[in-house]
């Protein structure tokens, strides 16, 4: 698909189970909408442990165990990012990706905003089969610097082990593993209804099923271009 513009600014926030494919359909929408910019809370939080912040270290002691950050640290690294990033502003258009998890993020994201007259104005689950995920799981592997993530099946990096981009090495994401991964799927079921309902009641909020990101893709573009797409 070629570029597009936005008619007005869009403030988007993706849902879906860990291994949905967020971060492929992000960097597919960068792609065709390129004053668009996003933000994943989990590639912030990597970032950090890789860089051995206070906040790294902490974090990583429940990324590992496959638990949530408390909503208090995660809140303040991401609106911190939104200000400092000038994405307070009712021009700039913007993807969040695993952020907010919890009503309560959700509420504190929203509170954030309102002061600075702007709000979400997309919220869109990707819904795909359990069976699909597991499967994506398993052949996963992550480049920390940049988010960009490789599948050993469907999305091989061009050199075995090293990022096409940068040539860096690839990681597996130590919650990866089946243990931890089924603790994160039943946490991201418990949590995403409430945080639905509660997108849900702002009118904001749909769905795009699909077994593949190439089934996903399209509809999602369809989705943006037809509420905030160039008339
Ligand atoms: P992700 O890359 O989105 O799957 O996030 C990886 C891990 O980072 C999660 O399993 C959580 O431990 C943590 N994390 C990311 N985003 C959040 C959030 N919004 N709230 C709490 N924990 C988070």
């Amino acid at each position: 698909m070629s570029t597009s513009s936005l008619a007005k600014p869009l403030r988007l926030l993706l849902l879906g189970a860990p291994g949905s494919g967020k971060g492929t359909q992000t960097s597919r929408l960068l792609k065709v909408f390129p004053k668009m910019q996003s933000v994943a809370s989990g590639d912030l939080l990597r970032q950090q442990i890789k860089d051995k912040t206070s906040l790294g270290v902490l974090a990583s002691s429940y990324i590992t165990k496959g638990s949530l950050i408390p909503d208090e640290l995660i809140t303040k690294l991401l609106i911190s990012y939104l200000a400092e990033n000038c994405w307070l502003t009712p021009k700039s258009s913007w993807l969040l990706d695993g952020f907010p998890r919890t009503v309560n993020q959700g509420q504190i994201l929203d509170h954030k905003l309102s002061s600075s007259d702007v709000n979400l104005n997309l919220v869109v689950e990707l819904d795909v089969p359990e069976s699909v995920i597991l499967d994506r799981i398993e052949n996963r592997f992550v480049h920390v610097p940049s988010g960009r993530i490789y599948n050993l099946k469907y999305n091989p990096p061009k050199v075995p082990g090293r990022d096409d981009i940068t040539g860096e090495p690839l990681t597996k994401r130590p919650d990866d593993n089946v243990e931890v991964f089924a603790k994160r799927l039943q946490e991201y079921k418990r949590l995403v209804e409430p945080l639905k309902e509660y997108y849900a009641n702002k009118n904001v909020l749909k769905t795009v099923s699909g077994e593949t990101s190439d089934i996903i893709f399209p509809k999602l573009c369809d989705l943006i271009v037809n509420d905030f797409g160039a008339k």
